[in-house]
């Protein structure tokens, strides 16, 4: 029996994080769900949110913004559209996108663009999160 778990998060320009770790808790479509070393073969679709790992007794918090996780061999795969570690976030440009975000909320012509500027807002709230503010 394995006592970690590797974890690595790509997107289509990089290779965020390839790490050993003791756990892992992502934000799958049908809520969160966790991951421990050893886990069975398991594919989930993920939400626009923050997935974070265990390590050394320390948290780490890591946003991601939709995609896929895949748990096979020890191994949690995220293909993420995009993903930041808390420290690699940019925090001023996360609060101008959730201000204009909720701009175009405000004034949402149709249901597209009011879904589309929901996502946005969802996106730079959890970056925000992610990186300790809001
Ligand atoms: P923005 O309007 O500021 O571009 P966005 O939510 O539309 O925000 P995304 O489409 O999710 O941005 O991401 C585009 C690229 O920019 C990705 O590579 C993503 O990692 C990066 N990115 C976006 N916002 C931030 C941020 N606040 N800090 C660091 N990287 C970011």
């Amino acid at each position: 029996m394995e006592k970690s778990l590797q974890l690595e998060i790509v997107t289509p320009d990089k290779l965020v994080l390839s790490e050993s770790v003791d756990y892992v808790g992502a934000p799958g479509q049908l809520g969160e769900f966790g991951v421990l070393p050893n886990h069975i073969p398991f594919l989930s679709a993920l939400s626009v949110g923050n997935l974070y790992y265990k390590k050394d007794g320390k948290t780490k918090y890591v946003f991601v913004a939709g995609g896929f996780a895949d748990v096979s061999s020890n191994k949690i795969t995220i293909l993420a559209e995009a993903a930041e570690k808390a420290e690699d976030i940019d925090v001023e440009r996360a609060r101008k996108a959730k201000e204009r975000a909720e701009a175009r909320l405000a004034k949402a012509a149709d249901q597209i663009a009011y879904a589309r500027a929901q996502v946005a807002l969802q996106r730079a709230l959890s970056r925000m999160k992610a990186a300790g503010v809001s």
